[in-house]
């Protein structure tokens, strides 16, 4: 029946939902755990900058111009929001030799100095002793030619429709909905807490998530991971289902996944699977219908009381049922 399976894609494309094969529809309808990255997947991935903390004999400006200037060519959301703190343009001259440690942060010249800027780890890593600020958020330490800067406070904001998502997803039946991180510990507890998730694993390396995404796999389980793609390609791909962000999401993302939700919209998750439950019912009624009918002109072939127009009705007319009874996958509620 793949004209059930093209019209049940074509509804769900109507409602922003992109499914890149029929195969998915199945393993939608039978999902039960959803794994979600937290940035830009949860939360809106729109950083701001809430807390510059200088070390001593460093400017809050000298801070932030170094930080901007090392995040010179990284478009991470957390690099996006350090160069829009800065409030000035960043002279992309002074700044050489730049990478990125994906779930570390990002090293560069800059002025012809060695700058890092990225997490505690990365600070371990050069061995670069950082102070911890108190208050919640996404913290981005700096050190430039081994000496440290201080600590820049980093907040994003929890989507609107995150919390009601995980209502959804739970009352489609979705068991587990675990949220994947790089980031610290409280920072994920916090938002794990206030959106409803069932589980967390932080302070993950995009290494880590797949391991952790493993983990969830097997015994039965049917796991889609969610993500905005940033870091994440290797794990959308891993899932049994990968769903990216399609609007926010960089083009590796949309590239690796099977579903991409156009607007990021969480709530699309909990729609699509409603919606491939009932597309699968329908694909199942057309072939029990099919069969069940041409069965029973057979029999009463057999038996001598078919004509052939009852033959008819037992080829095109339930071909036409049936296309009927497709169409309405197309639909979406
Ligand atoms: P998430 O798991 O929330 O999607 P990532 O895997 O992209 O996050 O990043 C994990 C962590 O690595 C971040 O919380 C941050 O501490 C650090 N990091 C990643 N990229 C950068 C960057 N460009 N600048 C500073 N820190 C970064
Ligand atoms: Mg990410």
């Amino acid at each position: 029946m793949p004209l059930t399976f093209f019209s049940g894609i074509g509804g769900a494309s109507k409602k922003g939902i992109l499914i890149k094969g029929a195969t998915y529809l199945e393993t939608l309808a039978g999902l039960d755990t959803v794994v979600f990255d937290k940035t830009g997947t949860l939360t809106k991935g729109t950083f701001s900058v809430t807390g510059v903390h200088p070390a001593k004999s460093v400017t809050k400006d000298e801070l932030l111009d170094v930080a901007a200037h090392a995040e010179a060519f990284s478009d991470h959301p957390i690099a996006i929001s350090i160069k829009e703190a800065l409030g000035r343009a960043v002279d992309m001259n002074r700044v050489s030799d730049a990478s990125e440690a994906a779930g570390h942060g990002v090293q560069a010249k800059v002025d012809g100095q060695q700058v890092y800027a990225g997490n505690a780890r990365l600070m371990e890593s050069i061995g670069v002793k950082a102070a911890e600020p108190a208050e919640i958020g996404t913290v981005v330490h700096v050190a430039r030619g081994g000496q440290y800067l201080g600590a820049l406070v980093i907040s994003d904001v929890i989507k609107e429709n995150s919390a009601s998502a995980m209502e959804a997803l739970k009352s489609a039946g979705v068991k587990r909905l675990v949220m994947l991180t790089g980031d610290r510990q409280e920072v994920a507890a916090d938002i794990a807490k206030k959106v409803g998730l069932t589980d967390y694993r932080a302070e993950l390396l995009p290494e880590d998530k797949v391991s952790a995404l493993e983990g969830l796999l097997g015994d039965g389980h049917t796991v889609a991971f969610t993500g905005d793609g940033i870091n994440d390609a290797p794990v959308l791909r891993r899932a049994d289902i990968g769903i990216a962000m399609g609007a926010m999401g960089s083009d590796a993302a949309i590239e690796a996944a099977d579903v991409v939700l156009m607007d990021d919209d969480p709530a699309k998750i909990a729609q699509g699977v409603r919606h491939a439950r009932r597309t699968m019912r329908i694909v199942h009624q057309n072939i029990i219908f099919a069969l069940a009918v041409k069965l029973l002109v057979m029999v009463l072939g057999l038996c001598g009381f078919a004509n052939m127009w009852l033959a008819v009705f037992a080829d095109v007319g339930v071909a036409m049922l049936a296309i009927l009874n497709a169409m309405r996958a197309m639909k979406m509620k």
